[in-house]
């Protein structure tokens, strides 16, 4: 949970030096809180469903399946060669194609995919 609340808090630095707006702001800070509360109960497991990129907690961060179907001109915050697997809210086993996301509770979201919550591991 310690270590949760430290991505949060990381997160939420690194969307101010973005100069994200307000509103996309609280919306990641609830759903960073949200997962915080899960991953510390433990609810989030490998067998959870994948997230569909319909769901509107997705259209809400622009995820994709496949980071190179970002549309940069959408979101400029893009960094080439990012996506989930080099993200610091990625969790779980390295060497799954889908993992859990602190970002989106109790989904599994590709490696290969990317939202506009990407932020570089440090
Ligand atoms: Fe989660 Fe990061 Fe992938 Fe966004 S880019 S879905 S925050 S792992």
């Amino acid at each position: 949970m310690e270590r949760d609340s430290r991505v949060a808090f990381l997160h939420i630095g690194v969307m101010e030096k973005h100069q994200i707006s307000r509103r996309n702001f609280v919306e990641k800070l609830l759903l960073a809180t949200a997962a915080a509360t899960v991953a510390g109960r433990g609810a989030v497991a490998d067998e959870s469903p994948k997230l569909d990129v319909q769901d509107p907690a997705a259209v809400a961060l622009g995820y994709a399946l496949h980071a190179n179907e970002v549309d940069t001109r959408k979101y400029p915050t893009y960094v080439k060669g990012s996506n989930c697997e080099n993200c610091l809210q990625l969790q779980g086993k390295p060497g799954n194609e889908y993992r859990p996301c602190s970002l989106f509770p109790g989904k599994l979201v590709s490696v290969s995919g990317w939202c506009s919550g990407w932020t570089a591991e440090m």
